[in-house]
Parts: structure tokens; sequence; C-alpha cells
């Protein structure tokens, strides 16, 4: 199948991780979420060790956990050895109360407010990631007030398009994150950096996209901002200490996209940057890489119930299912592709075409289009494979939907991460 941890068992069941992806829907109801645990750290330790290997002692990844976040994840990174990178106070708060370290968080977003930059630094935040002059200035005073120094990161834009999809794509100079190194701003900040008393700029931090299946983006990437580091050592005889290279590589969604070796685009990645050093004279920093969907995605599959198939004569079959948008708005926002099957009849002939539609009232509610399922009928499992990513963490109670249970499963033992919402939960904010 797609994914070694997927197969189809002896009954003609999906099974995930070994486990029988119908008996999980009859135990859990669905919609549901199913993470393979194991496969996460797999995927966790092809990072930790691969880069600890190629780029050195220190090197490591960032868990991007704006993909996946719940408690569960963050004691997965920590025991993993990643360090976490977090985009919000609700990141923070819920890492924190997973008993994550917060020396070992590295803070990111382009509009941290006072209250986030105070909280984070009261919790003993290990970086900020530092987007703009009035974020350095917020951490500048509230570390002055503390009598602390605070170390940062400066996020950069190394002008690269890596021919991902737009919504996606960061790295260009026209975004609105971080500072550009063409325009020649990214240098004039870093002065404004140097006369902080109370901020050390331990490095730099450059994201240039997602889904980026080879290491050449990153070869591209990596020249550019060695380069700028060469240059930050000429004009202010400043030693970068850690270069991070943004987000991880890219996942397999459908059979069309590439099988990758991570660890193989890493040890090239690192033989490039170290040739680079050489040449350029600069010391070889501390590597760090951000993945996110590569550590999570294709630990997760959704299990849905069809409710109705729908053919409108001369035009299309739709098959309508007990989740949606709500719970997965990939398609809906950007087209995303997805391998769908019907996981209790996953042996049969899939040569009935049709549109996944979810239940929310939208017409372009939809979790795919053009998919071959066996003819389905109402109470099928409809399985849509490699959504441990960016679906729970962008799910919403659109149409006042709940949110479905994360169930994690480890050593072919299933157990639940997340609890399914609750009506009670749905109201709980309503005064
Ligand atoms: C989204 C993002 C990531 C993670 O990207 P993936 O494609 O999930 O690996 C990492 N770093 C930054 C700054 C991001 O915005």
């Amino acid at each position: 199948m797609l994914h070694t941890n997927l197969s189809v068992n002896e009954k003609g069941h999906l099974a995930i991780a070994g486990v029988d992806a119908v008996s999980l829907a009859e135990k859990y109801g669905t919609p549901l979420y199913v993470l393979d645990e194991d496969r996460v750290r797999a995927n966790a330790r092809i990072y930790v060790d691969s880069m600890r290997k190629y780029f050195g002692e220190g090197s490591r990844p960032l868990y991007a956990s704006k993909a996946l976040s719940f408690r569960g994840i963050y004691k997965i990174a920590a025991e993993e050895g990643m360090c976490v990178d977090i985009v919000s106070p609700g990141e923070l708060y819920t890492a924190l109360s997973a008993g994550f370290p917060a020396k070992d968080m590295f803070f990111h977003g382009n509009n941290k407010t006072d209250a986030d930059i105070r909280y984070a630094m009261d919790s003993g935040i290990g970086y900020f990631i530092v987007d703009n002059a009035e974020e350095l200035n917020a951490i500048e005073d509230y570390a002055a007030l503390c009598g602390t120094t605070q170390d940062i990161l400066l996020r950069v834009t190394p002008g690269i398009d890596p021919h991902t999809f737009e919504a996606v794509n960061t790295g260009k100079v026209d975004c609105q994150f971080g500072f550009s190194i063409e325009t020649g701003q990214a240098r004039a900040f870093v002065g404004e950096i140097l006369k902080k008393k109370h901020i050390r700029l331990r490095g730099f931090h450059c994201h240039i996209g997602s889904q980026i299946f080879d290491q050449v983006p990153f070869c591209d990437a990596a020249d550019i901002m060695i380069r700028f580091l060469a240059e930050m050592k000429k004009q202010y005889g400043l030693l970068t200490e850690i270069l991070n290279l943004g987000g991880g590589f890219g996942v397999r969604y459908v059979d069309s996209d590439p099988v990758i070796d991570i660890a193989e685009n890493i040890r090239l990645v690192a033989s490039h940057i170290n040739a680079r050093c050489i040449e350029l004279g600069v010391a070889h920093p501390v590597i760090l890489m951000e993945p996110g969907r590569s550590i999570v995605a294709d630990a997760g599959v959704t299990l849905y119930s069809v409710g109705s198939v729908k053919t409108i004569d001369g035009y299309r079959s739709y098959v309508s299912i007990d989740g949606g948008m709500s719970d997965n708005p990939r398609y809906a926002l950007y087209k995303s592709q997805y391998t769908v099957l019907l996981a209790n009849r996953a042996n049969e002939n899939a040569d009935f075409l049709c549109t996944v539609a979810g239940r929310c009232c939208e017409s372009g509610a939809l979790i795919q289009e053009n998919v071959l399922l066996p003819r389905p009928v109402r109470g099928d499992i409809l399985a849509v494979l490699v959504t441990g990513a960016y679906n729970y963490s962008m799910a919403s109670n659109y149409n006042r939907i709940c949110r479905p249970p994360i169930v994690m499963l480890s050593n072919g033992e299933d157990r639940i991460a997340v609890r399914r919402e609750t009506f009670e939960d749905l109201t709980a904010c309503d005064l």
C-alpha cells in the first residue's frame, strides 16, 4: 500500500499498524482520527539520528507542532529528543501542560502580542524566532524589566520559490514573514538587534515552503544563508551559532507522489553545507530543521461512515460521509490530494468513480474528487489515508460539528489520546 504501516488483512479490511480499521470504527465510532504512534516515533528518529550524524552534535529537528498539536504529541517529541516549534500561546500552553521543557521550544509567528511574549518568557522559553522590529523591541523591553537576556533567531527570507503550492510557499521576498536578504533589510536589521542589551542573536531561520521532495531547494537555501552568515561575519564580526533551515520534507499522499529517503537527503544537504562553509570561511553552525507533516502525516488515517450515494445523471456521483471540512479542510482550502478507500472492502474492485463530500453545508466542502471506490453503500467505512498532519490541528466546529477523537496505536494496542467532543463542549463558552 501507500505506506508500510498500512495493509489489508485476511478479512479484506484495511489494517493500520496491524490493527483492523473496521473494528476501531466499531469500537470508537466515526468520524475517527487514528494515529500510529510507532510510525510517529520512527519518523522522528530518522530526523534525530541522521541530523546528528550528518550535521553534527547539537543539530536536531524541531517538531513544527502546528501540524498536530495535543498533549500526547509533545510527550512523544520530548521522548524522541526533538525540540518543538510553537506559533501561539495555545500551543505553548499545551506543550507546557504535557511537561515539555520550555527551554526546548522555539516561538514562531509574525505577530506575537505583548501578552504572548510575557507568557513565553515567564515560562522560560528557549528561543523566539523574531519576525519584525516591534517584536524585537517588545522582547528587549520585557527582558530589561526582568533583568534577563533572551536568546533569539532572526527569520529571514532567502527569496526562493520551491515551486510548491502558493499558500504554503513562504520563502519568497513578497510574504508576511521575516526580513528579506535580497532587499538588504535583513542585513540592516541585524545591526539593530546587535544594539539590544538584553537580546542574544544566536542565529538565523528561513523556511522556503512545504511539500519539498528533494534536497535541491534546501541546498539552494543553505547557499544563500551561508553567504549571508559570511556577510554578517564580515560586517558585524558576528559568529552565527545556529542555522535553522525550516520545514521538513514532503509527504506521500497519493501513489503519484515520490518515495523519498529523508536520511539520504539530509546527508546530501549536509555535504553541501560543509563544502560551502569551508569555501566561505564560515564556522559550521548547528543545523536545525522544522519538520511537521513528515513526522505525523503518514501516521494518520481518518475513518468515516458512508451515509448516502447519489448519482446525478449526466454529471457525477456524490458519496456523503459523516465528517467533512470540519475535520479536514485541506481539499476545500488547497485541493489537497488524498488516497481514499473503503476500509471494510479494501480488496474489492474499485471501479465506481465518485466525489466524496462532507456533511458541511457548502458545495465546496468536499474531501476529494475523482475517487475510485467499490460502489459504496450506507454504513461502509471510508478511510482517508495520510491525514496525521493539518487535519485535527485545522479542525473546526463549523456547523457545530463535534471534533472527532484521536485514537493512538502502539504495539498493536489502541487507546484514546484525545476524546470526542460533546455537545456540552460545543456550548461550554456560550453564556
Ligand atoms: C509550516 C511550517 C513548518 C512545517 O512545515 P511542514 O511542511 O509541515 O514540514 C516549519 N517551519 C515553519 C516556519 C512553518 O511555517
